[in-house]
């Protein structure tokens, strides 16, 4: 790998003892950020690894498999075992650490362009390892509560107590630190959201949220329904039926094109409109089935059960009021939150959005005034509300979901930074615009075949990853 920047902050700028919670992707490149600022750092996990939805487990939520009791036994990662990326390597890269297998080397498990789950996972920990960040990990360590303290004098913001409970050999240990600011890297996709669907609660058949869904042999034979048409939808079906002898896939919308090549045994129906007791799906245009199994690729909700209930007004797909979804203006810039924009390109998005937040801390990016944040927060709801966008996609930033694109959003937080932060290179916005395009046009070929224009793409992508 290249020469890397390294950008410091200088001597007079606040270090901070900072709490991440999570040891993903958003919470590995926050760590790092935060070292760069000076920052003294622990992250928080729950896991045995670092790592966060990359490291596969074949455990599912198995006494809950929809996911509805708040008490079940929890497992944090939504992966199923034939996962591959959906988009290109390169593209995933942060901005000065390659993903491609000419920069992984030995450690590399899958040379292609769109790897398994398990070379994304070996990327994070060579990240992990390069910026020494795994003696700063705390791991089977679940961060049960935050609770803000008063402001000290001179302090930006409020501390947190933070209370963890840490198993080691067997043994659970409770204890509570205070932090000077606490960055929360969660992840999204843990707490499962199902549609409403009279009848749903009855239903005699197996049913189970994609979450809890790791492997298609389990519907072997049978006929399944798969509700939901997003990018996990239409995989899910499309694995589910090479082994199932009939799915049908039912939505409200659809997120790829109306031409895609489907298998022989996999339909598309409108929404079911409900389930009855004796095992029928009944849908909008009245036609009736009687699915085995029902699998609800219906995404998830958004729940952070560690912050006090009156902290956030948090709904089921919005977390409010955060200014540049990073920020509370109550609480900025000592509680913060990485990862929860969707239908971004996640790992450089997380870059951004860490950078920001360190510097913030430091005092190197000086932050709108409270009074402004919240004007600006308004004045964005405002914005979707104008552009009929509903609440439920505020943290989306999808094609029609969002007033700015990712890319944009993205360059905003750089610009903030100042001017040593890099703008984001043309490659990578010409590459995920071709790549989301391709994930709905040939969902069942853009793996594995490119066209010109894709091939011309890649290898544009692949010399600048050569040169970082
Ligand atoms: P996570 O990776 O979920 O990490 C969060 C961490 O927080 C976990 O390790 C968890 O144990 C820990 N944690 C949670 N609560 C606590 C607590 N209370 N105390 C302590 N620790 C806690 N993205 C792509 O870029 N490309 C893809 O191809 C792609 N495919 C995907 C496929 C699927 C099926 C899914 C579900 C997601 C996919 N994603 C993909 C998106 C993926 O979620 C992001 O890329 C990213 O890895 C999320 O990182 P994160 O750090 O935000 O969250």
């Amino acid at each position: 790998m290249g020469p890397r920047r390294h950008s410091t902050a200088s001597s007079d700028s606040r270090r901070l003892r900072v709490a991440i919670i999570g040891a993903g992707a958003a919470g590995l490149v926050s760590a790092r950020e935060c070292m760069r600022e000076g920052h003294e750092v622990v992250i928080f996990d729950k896991g045995d690894h670092v790592g966060g939805v990359w490291v596969y487990s074949d455990e599912t939520e198995l006494e809950d498999e929809l996911g509805i009791n708040a008490d079940r036994l929890r497992v944090h990662s939504s992966l199923y075992s034939e996962l591959r990326t959906n988009l290109p390597r390169e593209l995933m890269s942060f901005s000065d650490f390659p993903f491609t297998v000419k920069a992984m080397g030995a450690v590399s498990v899958d040379p292609r362009r769109f790897p398994r789950h398990e070379e994304v996972l070996r990327y994070l920990w060579l990240f992990a390892l390069e910026y020494d960040l795994l003696k700063l990990a705390r791991l089977n360590t679940s961060v049960n509560t935050i609770t803000p303290l008063p402001t000290p004098e001179g302090a930006l913001g409020p501390q947190w107590d933070v209370t963890y409970t840490s198993t080691e050999r067997g043994q659970k240990v409770q204890a509570t630190e205070t932090f000077d600011a606490v960055i929360s890297a969660i992840g999204n996709y843990h707490e499962p959201n199902l549609p409403n669907v009279p009848g749903l609660h009855s239903f005699p058949g197996k049913q189970i949220h994609c979450h809890n869904y790791r492997d298609k042999h389990r519907f072997k034979g049978q006929r399944v329904l798969v509700v939901g048409a997003s990018f996990s939808g239409d995989e899910i079906a499309r694995q589910i039926a090479s082994v199932a002898t009939q799915v049908i896939q039912c939505a409200r919308s659809w997120a790829s094109g109306p031409n895609v090549v489907l298998p022989p045994n996999l339909t598309r129906s409108p929404m079911v409109a409900r389930l009855t007791k004796d095992g029928r799906s009944i849908f909008e245009d009245g036609k009736e089935w009687q699915p085995d199994s029902i699998v609800y690729c219906t995404g998830y909700k958004y729940a952070y059960p560690f912050l006090p209930s009156n902290l956030l007004d948090i709904e089921d797909f919005r977390v409010g009021h955060l200014y540049n979804h990073i920020f509370h203006p109550e609480y900025a810039p000592t509680l913060s939150f990485i990862g929860l924009i969707v239908r971004s390109v996640r790992f450089p998005q997380f870059e951004a959005k860490a950078r920001y937040v360190a510097r913030s801390l430091s005092g190197r990016l000086k932050l709108p005034s409270k009074t402004d944040m919240w004007d600006d927060i308004v004045s964005y709801y405002a914005r979707l509300e104008g552009l009929g966008v509903p609440m439920r996609y505020a943290h989306s930033q999808g094609k029609g979901h969002s007033p700015d694109s990712a890319w944009v959003y993205n360059d905003k937080l750089a610009t903030a930074c100042g001017p040593d932060v890099p703008l984001t290179e043309p490659w990578r916005v010409r590459l995920s615009e071709l790549s989301f395009m391709q994930i709905f046009n040939r969902p069942e070929s853009f793996r594995d075949r490119s066209t010109e224009e894709e091939q011309k793409a890649y290898d544009i992508a692949a010399a600048a990853c050569d040169r970082m």
